[in-house]
């Protein structure tokens, strides 16, 4: 799937960086997308990308702050405009089936396709044996989740050289053998395992919201493939991040080293930074944690 950061800004935007939003362009064959967060301004920064609005079928909230919700309303009503009949399931935190109801109703606005919206807690919040999505509770000054998105290991696929060669030609023989069933053949019995390659292991990747550094254990960390975490501040203002409910960019280098996550992304920087600060910022991450990278607007990668 792909990765794209439509803003990396806390707080408010600055001429460079929108507020929170990014969108995962999944690998499937309509290449819907998710959106984790709306900032205000986010379906501009969609126009500016490559995103496809009418694409879009889930949007996760981390919380319900200005900066990571701002730009939902505006999203939705202009779906509706684009004429599109598929379901798109939102998910936010307590509350935000009224705010949505209301901002509706009060800017006198209509939506034209299905849509659910969901009041997530701790747990498993969907699950299509593709993927499932999980959420957990952070250390912010309102209830703010992080998701764990974990793409479910593939079966391998058949190993059509190996059978050739030991003389089992393409047929539905092929179909049985994938299934793993037992089957004797020319009065021999196959062993289907011989003939499949290894299990393609999903991508585990984890989307913080705003959080001062977490305490408790948090076992959907471990070993993630990726891990997106804000780092409003330097470390210089450790006190005043954390008093806030956010973390600095030591910190989030930190958990990324303690749970051994194989990249680190950080972002959801204060609007307070330009280029040369935030430069600053990733190197003294990556003395910490080395594989650390800093999201920038439009900042796109595959995984
Ligand atoms: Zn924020
Ligand atoms: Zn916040």
């Amino acid at each position: 799937m792909l990765i794209k950061f439509l803003g990396t800004s806390a707080g408010c935007p600055t001429l460079k960086r929108n507020v929170s939003s990014i969108a995962f362009i999944l690998n499937n064959p309509s290449y819907e997308i998710w959106l984790f967060d709306c900032g205000e301004a986010t379906q501009h920064q969609i126009l500016k990308s490559c995103i496809k609005i009418t694409k879009i079928r889930k949007i996760f909230i981390t919380h319900l702050h200005a900066d990571h919700i701002l730009g939902l309303i505006g999203l939705l009503t202009t779906i509706s405009i684009n004429k599109s009949n598929n379901l798109l399931e939102i998910y936010g935190s307590k509350g935000i089936k009224k705010y949505i109801k209301c901002s509706l109703k009060f800017t006198n606005s209509y939506i034209n396709y299905p849509i659910k919206i969901y009041e997530i807690k701790e747990g498993e919040i969907y699950n299509n044996g593709i993927f499932k999505v999980k959420c957990f509770i952070l250390n912010h000054i309102i209830e703010s989740y992080g998701f764990y998105i974990k793409e479910l290991n593939k079966k391998g696929s058949l190993n059509v050289d190996k059978l050739i060669l030991d003389g089992i030609f393409p047929g539905p023989i092929y179909k049985i053998i994938k299934n793993n069933e037992n089957i004797i053949l020319d009065g021999k019995k196959i062993n289907c395992c011989k003939y499949i390659k290894n299990i393609i292991k999903g991508k585990k990747i984890v989307i913080f919201g705003d959080t001062s550094p977490i305490k408790l254990y948090n076992k959907n960390l471990l070993n993630c493939d990726l891990l997106i975490h804000e780092a409003t501040l330097h470390h210089k203002y450790k006190n005043i991040a954390n008093q806030r409910g956010h973390s600095t960019n030591i910190q989030a280098a930190y958990i990324a080293k303690k749970y051994c996550v194989k990249k680190l992304v950080i972002t959801h920087l204060s609007a307070r930074y330009n280029y040369n600060d935030l430069k600053y910022i990733l190197k003294s991450c990556i003395k910490v944690f080395p594989n650390t990278f800093i999201a920038y607007d439009f900042y796109s990668f595959k995984i």
